[in-house]
């Protein structure tokens, strides 16, 4: 495929899942324009130029926006308003002509001192929102740019894009919208992480991206065939015959493999010794529940509601709210849905809102923080979701609760907005049930007194491990830390367990780890009996609990708490499991 096999294997962020094997489509980095200064005679000229560029850039926004909305791309439609509303912006025009008139510089070097001094400004910031948003303003400065250049409105690579892995050293949300439409089926990036709106829309197309991978446009030629994995954030550039074909061979085994496990649609998850587990989808798009239900989910554990409302320059209203949740509803037809309450901050930072982030966003204001620092936008959140409560089954699902007296705030939040809900005579439900997400090793380890004042709980691992371990989720240098079967993990999973139990209120556990065959194993012998996870592992589960032993997977899981380390756990278990289902029945990943 490729002109010569390296096999080089890259390490990035995953920025958005998949996999995708293809030829690399290198796009040049963005343009580089020297400094160019003009006689006094040539100023009017150069500021008819520049506001012709201006004009075209925004014919160009405008036309694509008009694409864009026709095809339903909602959150891509919004980021263009966004550019069109920067082009005009004093920081970028108005800079742009003081520099022409004042300083006699060329059209293209004052668009460019614009761009950079706009850039620094917000390179200088520590919120990384607002960061990201110089990336914004660099894809407003090159359309102009490339209007004064005479070039085509996108920068191209060479050769096709359709079917190619599109490479470059960064890429706008807008270089994502059209790579997509044009047919690109994976995206890499030197720069980046998963907060970028290129990230972000990635994932809304469903196209595998990997971010961050240092030097990638060095070591990726054009034209050289790639393998990416978006799970994993690993690149394969000029893969040999052997990666190609362990590559195609998972392919094709995930495809048999699902299709087999279609057959298991309608058969409950039951272990050979009767134990039923429940076996739930997690989402972010009301446009997933079709997937979840096909996969056989019984219903929604997890729906991760803040990536409706991340893309947009302005705050969803309660109705908006109210119609996506009874949308949710209708498309579950009677089965329940677990609306988690916005989850922002951290990596999940909207338009419309500044959330401080302090030095460690993580450890900062998220989460549930931020949402008893903005009442306004908690509330309307919790007005929508009771209203439409009255519609059909629901529980609300409050995130990163870390201990009683914040479990005691919000509820006292949840009972003022029931009793104006009840006031001022708007239909409702108010018995919804109500219950945390299990996050922080404070939570887990008081996990007993949690549930003795709330409905349910549900482990979150994927930020107990983040709390648990010091390890950043988002920080590639760190994820080798990153142990589902980790003994801190087992134990702080074992105690939520029991800590439910005693009292008496359900539990589920909606973090990754739900989905991961070996861990499910486990974590049914801790006596995990409700899983939520991502619909495509939801089959494969299934398969695992129809065939075996609750009992040995309970003694699989005594043992595994009395070893000292991940590794002996892993090996434990792998074993355990391949008694149960043959090897090949599961997917592996290119690490
Ligand atoms: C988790 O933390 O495990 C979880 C399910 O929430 P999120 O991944 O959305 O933070
Ligand atoms: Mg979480």
């Amino acid at each position: 495929m490729g002109p010569r096999s390296s096999n080089k294997r890259l390490l990035g962020i995953p920025a958005a899942e998949g996999v995708a094997e293809g030829p690399a489509h290198l796009l040049a980095n963005p343009l580089l324009v020297s400094e160019r200064r003009i006689a006094p005679a040539e100023i009017a000229s150069e500021l008819v130029r520049l506001d012709e560029a201006l004009d075209s850039a925004e014919s160009h926004f405008i036309a694509l926006g008009e694409e864009l909305g026709s095809q339903g791309r909602q959150a891509a439609l919004e980021i263009v308003t966004v550019y069109r509303m920067m082009l005009r912006s004093p920081e970028i025009a108005d800079v742009a002509r003081r520099k022409i008139s004042e300083e006699a510089a060329g059209a293209e070097w004052g668009v460019r001192q614009a761009i950079d001094e706009m850039r620094t400004t917000f390179a200088a910031m520590e919120d990384l929102y607002l960061r990201e948003r110089g990336r914004d303003v660099e894809a407003v400065g090159d359309q102009v740019l490339r209007a004064l250049l005479g070039l085509p409105a996108f920068r191209r690579g060479e050769g096709r894009v359709a079917g190619a892995i599109a490479v470059a050293f960064d890429f706008s949300p807008l270089e994502v919208a059209r790579l997509v439409n044009d047919g690109a089926i994976g995206l890499v990036t030197e720069t980046g992480g998963r907060s970028s709106h290129a990230a972000i829309l990635a994932r809304s197309f469903g196209i595998p991206f990997v971010a961050g991978v240092i030097d990638a446009c060095t070591e990726v030629g054009s034209g050289g065939g790639l393998v990416i994995d978006g799970d994993k954030g690993v690149v394969v550039c000029n893969p040999s015959a052997e990666t190609l074909g362990q590559f195609r061979r998972f392919r094709l085994r995930s495809l048999g493999r699902q299709q087999r496990l279609v057959a298991l649609h309608d058969l409950p998850a039951v272990t050979l010794d009767g134990v039923t587990v429940a076996l739930h989808a997690n989402i972010a798009a009301i446009r997933q529940i079709g997937g979840a239900l096909a996969a056989g989910a019984e219903g929604i554990g997890l729906f991760r509601t803040e990536f409706l409302y991340l893309d947009r320059p302005d705050l969803p209203t309660e109705d908006e709210q109210f119609r996506d949740a009874c949308s949710a509803l209708t498309a579950l037809e009677g089965r329940t849905a677990t609306f988690r309450t916005l989850d922002l901050g951290g990596d999940k930072l909207p338009l419309a809102v500044r959330i401080p982030e302090g030095h460690n966003p993580a450890l900062g204001m998220r989460s549930i923080r931020f949402s008893f620092r903005r009442p306004d936008i908690f509330r309307t959140q919790l007005r929508a979701l009771f209203r439409a409560a009255a519609r059909g089954p629901m529980r609300i699902m409050f995130p990163l609760v870390s201990g009683l007296t914040e479990l005691r705030e919000t509820r006292r939040i949840v009972d003022e907005v029931k009793t104006e809900l009840q006031r001022e005579g708007v239909e409702h439900n108010p018995s919804v049930p109500l219950g945390l997400m299990i996050e922080t090793p404070s939570a887990a380890i008081t996990a007993d007194h949690l549930a003795r004042h709330c409905d349910f709980l549900s482990i979150g691992t994927n930020d107990l491990m983040q709390y648990a371990f010091a390890a950043d989720r988002d920080n590639r240098d760190v994820d080798s830390l990153y142990h589902p079967l980790h003994p801190a993990m087992l134990r702080l999973i074992k105690l939520t367990i029991d800590g439910a139990a005693s009292a008496g209120k359900p539990l589920s556990l909606c973090g990754d780890m739900a989905g991961q065959p070996l861990c499910s194993l486990v974590l049914l012998g801790l006596g995990l009996r409700d899983y939520s996870m991502n619909s495509s592992s939801i089959a494969g589960v299934k398969a695992i609990m129809r065939s075996c032993h609750a009992v040995d997977a309970q003694t699989l899981a005594m043992q595994a708490l009395e070893l000292d380390s991940e590794k002996d756990v892993e090996e434990l278990a792998a074993r355990a499991l391949s008694k149960t289902l043959p090897p090949e029945s599961f997917d592996n990943d290119l690490r």
